[in-house]
């Protein structure tokens, strides 16, 4: 992929304001909660991080259906949760590292006293 000077102030700049959707990045929310992977026929497939089912993922059908199973079909997912709420990893990961900072410091606390056995 060739990539432009991002400071040169050409129509490539105005354009990052009214970006048309022809480049297809997934915005859609239900990728927070959804996996994208290739079946052995080579199609684009979605799979449930709930549930772990694989939905085919056509481009030209959208993702209304991959909307649709996530808000009803699926089994596993919490009812009434707002789309791309179930599972953003992003958000995991915070949390995971947060509990690991917090761990660490406890055992740190824990090695300092226990070195000083005055
Ligand atoms: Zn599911």
């Amino acid at each position: 992929m060739d990539s432009e000077p991002s400071s040169r102030m050409s129509e490539d700049g105005y354009s990052e304001y009214s970006r048309p959707k022809s480049k297809r990045k997934k915005t859609s929310k239900v990728w927070h909660e959804l996996v994208e992977g290739r079946n052995e026929k080579g199609e684009t497939i979605a799979t449930c991080i709930h549930c772990k089912i694989a939905l085919v993922a056509d481009p030209n059908r959208g993702t209304s259906h991959l909307k649709r199973h996530l808000i009803e079909s699926c089994p596993l997912r919490p009812v009434g949760l707002p789309l791309g709420e179930g599972g953003t990893s992003n958000r995991e990961e915070e949390e995971f590292v947060f509990n690991m900072n917090d761990l660490r410091k406890e055992i740190l606390l824990y090695i300092v006293e226990g070195a000083h056995p005055f």
